[in-house]
């Protein structure tokens, strides 16, 4: 499922296929998405130019010059492929909506579990409706933003383990399973710790934590990607070489933990990987 880092580089991809261009033509093959394409959204779309590509948590909000603006939200498996020179003759199973501009780009969104979205909202008050309203700090968006005093003040009163309160969108934004698995395992605290019996100490810890990892994440999916857009143009996933996550029975990619290797649990009904001598 995409996460903050790959959610960027399709924002990115998205950026340079679309910044300042005039959309010229947008389809929709299939509209039962998560939640269904709007009747309008392809007149709303349609001679429209594109003015700015942003991304806050994981979603993607393009606004338009018409002062409105499209979401999209990948879901579990949804997928942007970018063509510099025009839309497929052939388009694939599970393409749902293409998007071409002026200039000849082609954009196509592919979602084979159809868990994504694609909707509309008023490019002016977008960030005060739901699901932006309740939003956390973006973890990227530099330490005054999001810090070790923030993240403290977001768990206060929480009762829960850290791992289920760092995957609550409210608390900080644009995380899911596997970077909470990895920031979690950076900053040495297990995913099982209560909210409670985390300290100011420890959230600064862990507040650099997602921050490297994120950042880290982010300059991997960078890099693949333009290896990845010479083969077939997509955008989407990237592999990248994770310390616990996915990695049950390994040892965990930076302790000494010789002994012992990365244990697998079950959360909230989710696969949590930690190391047990590292992380207390
Ligand atoms: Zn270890």
């Amino acid at each position: 499922m995409p996460e903050l880092p790959e959610v960027e580089t399709v924002k990115g991809g998205l950026e340079k296929a679309l910044l300042g261009q005039r959309l010229r033509s947008v389809r929709v093959l299939r509209r039962d998405l998560r939640v269904p394409v709007p009747d309008d959204f392809c007149k709303a779309l349609t001679g429209c130019v594109v003015t700015q590509i942003i991304r806050r948590g994981k979603y993607i909000v393009g606004v338009l010059d018409s002062g409105r603006a499209f979401v999209l939200h990948l879901g579990m498996s949804g997928r942007v492929r970018i063509y510099d020179s025009g839309l497929p003759a052939n388009l694939e199973t599970h393409d749902h909506v293409t998007i071409e501009a002026e200039n000849g780009t082609g954009i196509v969104y592919h979602d084979p579990r159809r868990f994504g979205f694609l909707i509309l909202a008023e490019a002016g008050n977008w960030d005060s409706r739901p699901p932006f309203d309740r939003m956390g700090p973006e973890p990227l968006s530099g330490n005054n933003v999001f810090n070790g005093a923030v993240l403290h003040q977001a768990l206060a009163g929480r009762k829960g383990p850290i791992k289920t309160a760092l995957l609550d969108q409210s608390v900080v934004a644009g995380l899911g399973n596997i970077y909470v698995c990895e920031a979690l395992y950076d900053a040495g605290i297990a995913p099982e710790r209560s909210c409670a019996l985390i300290d100011e100490a420890m959230c600064v810890r862990l507040a650099e934590s997602i921050r490297t990892i994120l950042l880290r994440a982010v300059a991997a999916g960078g890099s693949t990607l333009r290896d990845y857009q010479k083969t077939d143009g997509s955008l989407g996933y990237f592999q990248y070489s994770f310390s616990v996550y996915d990695r049950e029975g390994e040892r965990c990619g930076g302790c000494d933990c010789s002994n012992g290797s990365v244990v697998r649990t079950v959360q909230a009904g989710r696969s949590t990987f930690s190391c047990p001598v590292k992380q207390v």
